[in-house]
């Protein structure tokens, strides 16, 4: 089995590491109150979806 031939550096380990992170999927901003919600989703802040109300507050 190939095996490293040095040690990879700290600095190395974490340039790597730049491309890996956390992703919040299919957020976008609510075209009604502006607040960010789940895409395809009524948005929990003021229950609108495409535009109309479809929850009774
Ligand atoms: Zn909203």
């Amino acid at each position: 089995m190939a095996v490293p031939k040095r040690r990879t550096s700290i600095t190395r380990k974490r340039k790597r590491r730049t491309h890996k992170k956390l992703s919040v999927p299919g957020m976008v901003e609510c075209p009604n109150c502006g607040e960010m919600k789940l895409s395809h989703r009524v948005c929990k802040e003021c229950g609108s979806y495409k535009g109309e109300d479809v929850v009774a507050n």
